[in-house]
């Protein structure tokens, strides 16, 4: 058998964790049928021997069979060890657990960062392994070495003086109208030498760094900036930013923010703030002194990721939120998955009795769209509209989506 990159599976080394000694000789039974080769696979009975090889041997796996329920370390501690130890390999994870079960576990692989590969379902059938094993791309392991480049607070600071970061939008768009209601503002950074930097790790180390204001700071500028031109241009859309919960402790940032506006002739409900809420912390009197005088100041503030955090609702109460961003997580595929489609409604439900308005992230096929049109969502983000792009592509899709 051949992946899709042409390497043979008889090149390829694996790893099988299963606490049943019958299941682990199963597994490989399997991998030799397919063509593995057996000086290639090596196994452990739980997670703890497993991450005890794996630091001693030299020649880590391209893939792990992993089962999700075994004693002393089960999958899942298993897959945060691999995580931390930053390891590219293949992940299936193998469990007679029920599907939401293996349905979460997946979940926290793909947030993990892990290369998942998929999740098998007991009993192990070859043709079940076969098609997981042929998603195995070794480039793609490259790939995210590559992306795991380290970046100093050096390169950052410079990066935002010199302006190397810009923006792109996406287009937010009407349920009902398919009319552009705003876009979403988000950053971006191609370092010279290390290429591309997904946003998450930058704005992760402007954080950690303590230069979120500057970064912030900056991205406002373009958005405010660009929405003034538009606004001139007789396009009049509310522009969205993302702020850091770091940002909400500086005490001058709804003035900073007034000011901007004004400079750029924009109004300033013009201007929405996304605010991720797993970020919203207990010590919370400064950030809700600042969210309300923003919300004083006419900024529609919307909750972002919402279904993801921890305080949801809590922080829903106590802060004057006036939009819910519901994550893609429960958007993408939900009229599939059962778990996702029950708080996509609820979130739905909460979202309308508090008045808010709802718009659902990640919509990415005709099947999504028609899910949160049929549920009552009012705006759309996601790649079915459109992908973010550059400020000046934006009349042109424009017209395209409306034509
Ligand atoms: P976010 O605020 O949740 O932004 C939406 C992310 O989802 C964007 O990723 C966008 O490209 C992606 N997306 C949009 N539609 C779809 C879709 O249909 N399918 C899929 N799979 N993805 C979709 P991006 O640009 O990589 O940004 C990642 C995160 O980085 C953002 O998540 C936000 O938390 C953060 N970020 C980006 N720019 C800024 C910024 O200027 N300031 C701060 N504080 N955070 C930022
Ligand atoms: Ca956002
Ligand atoms: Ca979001």
């Amino acid at each position: 058998m051949q992946n899709d990159t042409g390497s043979g599976l008889g090149e390829l080394n694996f790893h099988v964790v299963d606490d049943e000694v019958f299941i682990r000789k199963l597994i490989i039974r399997v991998l030799g049928k397919m063509g593995a080769d057996s000086e290639k696979i090596s196994s452990s009975e739980n997670g703890a021997d497993a991450i005890a090889w794996l630091d001693d041997t030299t020649q880590p796996p391209d893939i792990i069979l992993c089962d999700l329920n075994m004693p002393d370390m089960d999958g899942v501690s298993l897959m945060r060890h691999l995580a931390t130890r930053k390891y590219r390999g293949g992940i299936i994870l193998v469990s007679g657990e029920d599907k939401r079960i293996l349905k979460a576990a997946e979940d926290l692989a793909r947030a993990h960062d892990l290369n998942f590969l998929g999740a098998l379902a007991k009993p192990v059938t070859p043709d079940a392994l076969e098609s997981l094993i042929k998603l195995y791309d070794p480039l793609a392991s490259q790939r995210t070495e590559r992306e795991g480049v380290e970046l100093t607070a050096d390169d950052l600071k410079t990066a935002i003086e010199n302006k190397d970061i810009f923006v792109v939008f996406q287009p937010q768009v009407s349920v009902t109208t398919r009319e552009l209601i705003g876009v979403e503002t988000l950053a971006r950074w191609i370092h010279a030498d290390k290429g591309f930097i997904p946003p998450d790790i930058f704005v992760h180390l402007a954080e950690e760094k303590g230069l979120i204001d500057d970064l912030t700071e900056l991205v406002v500028d373009l958005a405010v900036t660009q929405g003034g031109e538009w606004l001139a241009d007789g396009l009049d859309v509310k522009i969205s930013v993302n702020i850091s919960v770091d940002n909400l402790n500086n005490l001058k940032m709804p003035e900073y923010l007034g000011t901007k506006c004004e400079e750029a002739g924009m109004d300033s409900r013009s201007l929405v703030l996304e605010v991720t809420e797993s970020r919203l912390m207990e010590d919370i009197v400064t950030p809700l002194e600042i969210l309300t005088r923003l919300r004083l100041k006419g900024h529609d503030l919307s909750i972002d990721d919402f279904g993801t955090g921890h305080a949801s609702m809590e922080q829903l109460k106590r802060i004057p939120f006036s939009e819910l961003k519901i994550d893609r997580a429960f958007v993408n595929g939900a009229h599939r998955d059962a778990g996702a489609m029950a708080i996509l409604k609820a979130s739905v439900d909460l979202a309308k009795s508090m008045d808010m308005l709802i718009v659902a992230e990640g919509v990415e096929d005709q099947d999504d769209w028609d899910l949160v049109a049929k549920l009552g969502c009012d705006i759309v983000q996601g790649y079915f509209s459109a992908k973010p792009m550059p400020a000046g592509d934006i009349k042109v899709w424009l017209q395209g989506w409306l034509a």
